[in-house]
């Protein structure tokens, strides 16, 4: 089959309608929106955009479904996600070209998002034979404590399209496994990744009702009502910040349970006793997956003064090597950002460094041609204030500066209302801990790139997130809490 042929293949064998109570059916008002290809700026397809009618009748059919899932045995649940994981593994190639053509990422990286996604099916599969309670004395010895765990209920999940299968994944698991129906709204980028594990969940015997997507250009307006019905009891949002604190402020009104992945500003930290070829290799982990455009990207630079100028010059050989392209082609590393805007963005932080006295290393520069793309950059000798060490870059870009101490390397590390994610090399174990302990975020990558595993609970402090997705505690995320005083 000539490349095209399959490019074609792929898209057309994902259905492009909303999946309701386990039906795929066409938009109320028949609108769709098109999908693009950012590596060319073409329109792939065109999905179906939901209205506020569709996004009702997508709740109640979770709400209809909610006790007669609750009530399948952990058996099936689990028999569901494990048959689930392996079907994902089993079509990883081409579902990995799908998620290439709508989000751009190298068709590698998207098929190691694949198996990714696949792991948290795999994890939660088997979590949902351990979903336990308690039985205990209480204190005086007279009566009983008995504490039992219940799904929380019909949940609202919306994703992100940076990793379009893997964030949707690391929710949905845990919800089959807890016993909860579901609502999924996609990001209206990347939709075909959701809409073809709506087709793979239907098709490993999820009963119709538990999983319901709704593919929409609208997404404030077709969810806002869903936030304010009181049927709805769980809200599970990964995405910006922004859009984070304005879904927790509505979800005050029927005090909703939310989990919230947001984003980060990661700080990278060399000490002059780090290995310095494996903080490279870590760098260009942490720096270059998903083309920089991951919460969990480093963010900054913060490199002992002693070493900076060899570690600049030597990412900047790495980083600079990198073939960029469509990531269908050949040994292509970095494929194009989501759209005009985010490039936009990242060429202006870029900008800005340079005008406060940043020293180019390599990149920078906008090409010529379709596509959103941007090269690979390095910035060394990066000021403080300059404004790609406090916002987030989304983007593959680095900038580096220096520090002073351990003390000094701690506090700018912390310098952020984010906390999601941090990076530390050294050699020296007593500092390590003592840098992890004092380091103000969810999770940190000691002498490694990349933090994100099905088993481990990712997830952020301070304006990074409320909860945690993975692990044993992502299925606590979809468990209530009941205690019951028994009297003997
Ligand atoms: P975003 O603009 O916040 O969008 C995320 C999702 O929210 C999309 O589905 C979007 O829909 C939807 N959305 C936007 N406004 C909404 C509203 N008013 N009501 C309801 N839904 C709304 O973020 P993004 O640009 O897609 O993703 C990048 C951000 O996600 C970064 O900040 C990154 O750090 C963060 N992120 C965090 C994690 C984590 O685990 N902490 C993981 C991945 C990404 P439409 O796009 O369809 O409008």
């Amino acid at each position: 089959m000539s490349i095209a042929t399959e490019e074609q293949t792929v898209v057309e064998k994902v259905p492009k309608q909303l999946y309701i109570g386990g039906e795929w059916r066409d938009a109320t008002a028949g609108a769709t929106l098109e999908v693009l290809d950012p590596a060319t700026e073409e329109p792939l397809c065109a999905v179906a955009d939901a209205t506020p009618e569709d996004a009702n009748a997508a709740l109640d059919a979770a709400v209809a479904m909610q006790k007669e899932w609750a009530a399948i045995p952990p058996n099936d649940r689990a028999g569901i996600l494990w048959t689930a994981f392996e079907a994902l593994v089993e079509r990883a190639d081409e579902l990995a070209l799908l998620m290439t053509l709508e989000m751009g990422k190298p068709v590698a990286e998207s098929k190691a998002e694949i198996i990714y996604a696949a792991d948290f099916f795999r994890w939660f599969s088997g979590e949902a034979l351990r979903i336990d309670g308690n039985y205990k004395q209480f204190a005086n010895g007279t009566s009983r404590v008995l504490v039992m765990k219940q799904p929380v209920g019909p949940s609202l999940m919306i994703t992100p399209w940076n990793f379009p299968m893997a964030m949707g994944t690391r929710k949905v698991g845990p919800a089959i496994a807890a016993g909860c129906t579901i609502v999924m709204k996609p990001a209206q980028q990347t939709p075909l990744s959701m809409l073809a594990l709506g087709q793979i969940l239907a098709e490993a015997g999820l009963p119709g009702g538990v999983f319901n997507i709704i593919t929409t250009s609208s997404s404030g307006k077709t969810t806002g009502p869903l936030i304010e019905d009181p049927r709805l009891r769980k809200l599970s949002f990964t995405g910006s910040t922004e859009v984070g604190r304005s879904l927790i402020a509505a979800s005050a009104k029927n005090v909703l349970q939310v989990s919230m992945e947001l984003g980060g500003n990661a700080p990278f930290l060399i000490f002059e006793d780090a290995d310095l070829d494996a903080a490279v290799e870590g760098a260009l982990l942490a720096k270059m997956r998903n083309i920089g455009e991951a919460c969990t990207s480093a963010n900054r630079f913060h490199v002992a003064e002693s070493i900076q100028p060899e570690f600049s010059r030597r990412l900047g050989d790495r980083m600079g090597a990198l073939k960029m392209g469509r990531g269908t082609e050949e040994d292509v590393k970095v494929g194009p950002l989501i759209d005009q805007p985010s490039r936009e963005k990242v060429a202006e932080l870029v900008r800005d460094a340079l005008q406060k006295g940043a020293t180019p290393v390599v990149g920078g520069e906008i090409p010529d041609g379709r596509g959103y793309f941007f090269p690979p950059t390095v910035l060394a000798d990066v000021p403080r204030e300059a404004r790609v060490f406090h916002e987030e870059i989304f983007g593959p870009v680095a900038p580096v500066g220096t520090f002073e101490s351990e003390g000094d390397a701690i506090a700018r590390a912390n310098d952020t209302e984010y906390g999601l994610v941090a990076y530390v090399f050294t050699r020296d174990l007593k500092r390590a801990l003592r840098v992890c302990e004092a380091l103000e975020t969810g999770m940190v990558g000691l002498n490694q790139g990349m933090v994100s595993n099905a088993g481990a609970p990712f997830g952020g402090v301070k304006q990074s997130g409320i909860g945690r997705e993975g692990g044993k505690e992502g299925l606590e995320e979809f468990l209530e809490t009941k205690y019951v005083a028994v009297n003997l």
